[in-house]
């Protein structure tokens, strides 16, 4: 009887369309996955979300114990799940990430001390540490060279010490004078450390002793061979040319400094910085396909978020704690249902990053780091922000952002419409457009995936009052939305898991 219907229907199929064989299929498939997504409850997600936004992960923030303590409790999740350890044996793709502090930070000038964070400030994070110890200081005015304007023309001031002003004279376009523009430009002249007078200098003693004393976290990247740039108090500036100070010395109009000053003053510069190493990770879930198990698909979110600021927590429960839970829960189906002898396929892996808020730097090391090649790596379905609803939508609330999935393959979009048959959604392409402002495309961690061919979907509810507050709270999260959005993600990937022919990439928008 069912194979009579199956030569039937193909017979059908034959006669009024060509792509009416993968069709029956698909639905076919997604028929399978039905049981197993009635796991995927609002109550499942609530249960794990109450856990990653609640203040025991102290809002988990990218190389901090509340991240740790995160990444703990998602394993074992994972592990209870029936999931098997996804980065060679481990939970856990562990990377490297620094902060650096300040150790000292003075600059002397005839005997007197001036002190980084009342008299001057550089960035840490561009500074390198260094003892300078010159004779003289070199200023030469705006300290520009854009276009035929060259403030260093025929000055030798290699390996000097060099003090210019903020700024651009009048009749001179002003992004000639910004930071990243002088800096160019004492760097090719070859100067050692480059002291800007600033007017915002006098406010350093009000900022927090604690912030600029220490980078933010980052990857290590590639060394500048820029000098450092530091900023002084126009009074530290007129006591380094030893002229009294009042407002009008750096005046425009004021006729008094005839550039290039020369002066002859001893001057010792000395920053000093310690770096810290943090070691956070992505954790990965692996489940193992059967006759297509080279072949891996990704279902992704990122767990960290804002951590404390100021005293203050930020939750992150829809950012993306929704994501996180969703993806427990989908994996967890998916595990169900291999229990039942239902197994994917291909092999799955079930992947949260971290550093997603810092700029996508977990994703980034996975990507150049990664345990599965990406030439079998066949999709990346990515959640970011899936429980809450954008001002947009406040009448119907029955959508969820579409986004990048026809970037790369012509198939993509049709699987999810097909999945989206058993939810239902309106799906809300607007962000996929290319000059969307927004430019949600290339926020979040798929981005990293699509940048090397390989397909994504973002999945996303948009921005909201709460986006990156302290409101973004498990209390705002709407759960039965959250659950149904996760079962149109799990349905997705049931199909690019399960079906005959691997995802196509037949285009190439990154
Ligand atoms: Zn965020």
């Amino acid at each position: 009887m069912k194979f009579v219907r199956v030569v039937a229907m193909n017979v059908f199929c034959l006669i009024i369309a060509a792509s009416c064989n993968g069709q029956q299929a698909d639905s076919t498939l997604l028929k399978q996955a039905i049981p197993y997504a009635a796991g995927i409850t609002p109550a499942a997600i609530r249960s794990k979300l109450e856990v990653i936004a609640g203040p025991q992960m102290e809002g988990r923030e990218t190389a901090t114990r509340g991240q740790q303590k995160a990444a703990d409790y998602i394993v074992r999740q994972f592990r209870e799940a029936g999931l098997q350890p996804g980065a060679n044996g481990q939970w856990e793709q562990f990377y490297e990430m620094y902060a650096d502090t300040l150790l000292a930070g003075i600059i002397r000038v005839r005997d007197k001390n001036y002190y980084f964070g009342q008299d001057f400030i550089t960035d840490l994070y561009d500074s390198q540490a260094e003892t300078i110890d010159a004779d003289h200081i070199q200023y030469v005015g705006y300290g520009l060279h854009s276009g035929r304007f060259n403030d260093y023309a025929g000055l030798d001031v290699k390996g000097k010490v060099v003090l210019v002003r903020e700024g651009v004279p009048g009749g001179v376009p002003r992004e000639w004078g910004n930071s990243y523009n002088k800096l160019a430009a004492a760097r090719e002249a070859g100067v050692k450390a480059l002291l800007v007078i600033s007017p915002h200098a006098k406010n350093y003693s009000l900022l927090s002793k604690e912030r600029i004393r220490r980078t933010g976290i980052y990857m290590p990247g590639e060394k500048s061979t820029a000098p450092n740039m530091y900023f002084i108090t126009p009074a530290m500036a007129a006591d380094l040319l030893g002229k009294p100070y009042d407002d009008s010395l750096f005046d425009n109009r004021n006729k008094n400094l005839r550039i290039p000053v020369h002066v002859r003053v001893p001057i010792h510069i000395q920053l000093d910085k310690k770096s810290n190493v943090y070691r956070p990770s992505n954790i990965l879930g692996y489940l193992a396909g059967t006759d297509k198990k080279e072949e891996v698909v990704f279902v992704t979110a990122h767990y960290d978020h804002l951590g404390i600021s100021d005293g203050q927590l930020y939750p992150g429960a829809d950012d993306d704690g929704s994501g996180t839970s969703a993806v427990i829960e989908i994996a967890t189906a998916f595990a169900k249902a291999k229990a039942a002898g239902h197994g994917p396929r291909r092999s799955m892996v079930f992947m949260l990053f971290s550093g997603e808020e810092k700029g996508l730097l977990g994703s980034g090391y996975y990507i150049s780091h990664p345990v599965y090649p990406l030439s079998n790596s066949v999709a990346d379905l990515n959640i970011d922000m899936i429980g809450r609803i954008d001002p947009a939508h406040e009448r119907d609330t029955n959508y969820i952002y579409i986004i990048g999935d026809n970037k790369l393959s012509s198939e993509l979009r049709p699987l999810n419409e097909m999945a989206n048959g058993l939810t239902r959604f309106k799906l809300d392409y607007k962000y996929n457009d290319p000059n969307d402002p927004e430019d949600f495309y290339r926020r979040s961690d798929h981005y990293k995936f699509a940048q090397r061919g390989i397909p994504v979907i973002f999945y996303f509810n948009g921005t909201h009052a709460d986006y990156h507050q302290p409101g973004d709270t498990v209390d705002k999260i709407n759960f039965s939305l959250l659950a149904r959005r996760a079962q149109l993600v799990y349905y997705t990937a049931w199909l690019i898991a399960n079906r005959d022919d691997r995802l196509s990439v037949d285009r190439d928008e990154r």
